[in-house]
C-alpha cells in the first residue's frame, strides 16, 4: 500500500512534532512561530505495510493578504490530491473562526478526513468528547484519533488508521 496524507491545522497544534514522532526524526522545523513551515516539507514512512507520503502543508487559515489567498489554493488542490486529510487540533484550543474556515474548506474536498486531537497530555480526559463534539458538528470525520505528539500517544493507532484508509 502507498499513499499521499496531508496534514493540515492551525499553527502550533503539533503537525511538526507530529509528522517528527511518525518519521522518528528531525525533518520539519519545530518553533513555536506561527508559518516557520512555508515549504511543503514532507517526509516518507515505510515499513511492511508500504509507504506514506506526508505532506506538511502551510497553514490554511483565514486569508488575510493575496499571499494567503495563494496559500489556501496551493493547500486546497493538494487536498483533493491526497488519499487523507488529517486536521491537526489542539484539545486545549477553543474552536475559533479558524477552525470553521478549515471546516468550510474541507467540505468542499472528497478526501476523508481524520480528526486527529493532539496534546491530550495536558487534559483531563473528560474534557475530551465534549471538545470533540464541537468539530462533529462541523463536518463528518472518517476518524477521530486522540494523540499526544509529545509523548506519543496513540501514534501508531493514527498510523494504522491511515494504513486501513491506503
Ligand atoms: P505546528 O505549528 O502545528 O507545526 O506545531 P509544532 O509542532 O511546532 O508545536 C507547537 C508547540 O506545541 C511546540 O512547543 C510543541 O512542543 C508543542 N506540542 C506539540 N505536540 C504536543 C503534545 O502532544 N503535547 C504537548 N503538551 N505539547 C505539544
Ligand atoms: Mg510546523
Amino acid at each position: 500500500k502507498s499513499g499521499f496524507v496531508a496534514l493540515i491545522g492551525r499553527p502550533n497544534v503539533g503537525k511538526s512534532t507530529l509528522l517528527n514522532a511518525i518519521l522518528g526524526q528531525k525533518v520539519a522545523i519545530m518553533s513555536n512561530k506561527p508559518q516557520t513551515t512555508r515549504n511543503r516539507i514532507h517526509g516518507v514512512h515505510t515499513d511492511e505495510r508500504g509507504q506514506i507520503v506526508f505532506l506538511d502543508t502551510p497553514g490554511i487559515h483565514k486569508p488575510k493578504s493575496r499571499l494567503g489567498d495563494y496559500m489556501v489554493k496551493v493547500s486546497m488542490n493538494t487536498l483533493q490530491e491526497v488519499d487523507v486529510v488529517c486536521w491537526i487540533v489542539d484539545v486545549e484550543e477553543e474552536m475559533g473562526p479558524g477552525d470553521r474556515f478549515i471546516a468550510d474548506v474541507l467540505k468542499k474536498v472528497e478526501t476523508p478526513v481524520f480528526l486527529v486531537v493532539n496534546k491530550i497530555d495536558r487534559v483531563h480526559p473528560e474534557r475530551l468528547l465534549p471538545f470533540i463534539d464541537q468539530f462533529r458538528k462541523e463536518l463528518e470525520f472518517q476518524e477521530v484519533i486522540p494523540i499526544s505528539a509529545l509523548n506519543g500517544n496513540n501514534v501508531r493507532t493514527l498510523v494504522e488508521q491511515i494504513y486501513e484508509r491506503l
